[in-house]
């Protein structure tokens, strides 16, 4: 059996069911923070992940043939996540879409998500004539791309957290863990 579990991003993040699923697991594979955040619910064996490529998940549905597996995803599994990536039954989680949304009061159908965390995501970056875009960013992004238009700088929500509204040319991004919103 292998499920692929959402642990949200903040303490207090994980679901009833999360929490039943993650205590029933044989074996529990997450990275250092996902781990950091589901471990009082851990009862089995946990490995982990510092590799996240195609050999290694494969490896992890081939161990779940044989035993009960968990793979934590910080976040939702499906937002830039591990659900798309390995074959498992998802347990949603809370995501940073969520927190930030929820933040700025903008409702998720009045905007595009783009990825353009460790990515390249400038093909995205037209879709801003027509809708606001959220943006999974890192450090790399440069909001400046986008002029005039008023952004959002969201950076280390339940951490350290740096909350920013101003001009995209006066933005900047300063963490690898930020969403960026920006108004058409
Ligand atoms: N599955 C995760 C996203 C993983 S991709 C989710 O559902 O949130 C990593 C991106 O998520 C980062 O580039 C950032 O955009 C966002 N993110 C993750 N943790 C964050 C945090 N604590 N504060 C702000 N953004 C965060």
């Amino acid at each position: 059996m292998l499920h692929v579990v959402g642990v949200g991003i903040c303490e207090g993040h994980i679901t009833e069911r999360a929490a039943k699923i993650i205590g029933a697991a044989e074996i529990v594979f997450g990275s250092k923070k996902a781990i950091e955040l589901a471990s009082k619910y851990i009862s089995g064996e946990v490995v982990e992940m510092k590799k996240f490529c195609g050999e290694v998940y494969r490896e992890i549905e081939k161990i779940s043939s044989k035993k009960n597996v968990v793979v934590l995803s910080t976040g939702d599994p499906m937002v830039a996540g591990l659900g798309s990536k390995i074959d498992g039954v998802v347990e949603s989680g809370i995501s940073s879409v969520q927190l930030a949304l929820a933040k700025l009061r903008e409702d998720l159908c009045n905007c595009v998500v783009v990825d353009a965390h460790s990515r390249d995501a400038s093909g995205d970056f037209d879709l801003i004539e027509k809708r606001n875009l959220l943006i999974l960013a890192d450090r790399n992004f440069d909001p400046k791309v986008f002029g005039s238009r008023k952004v959002a700088i969201i950076e280390n929500i339940c951490g350290k957290e740096r909350f920013k509204i101003c001009l995209a040319e006066e933005a900047e991004v300063k963490s690898d863990y930020a969403i960026v919103y920006v108004w058409k």
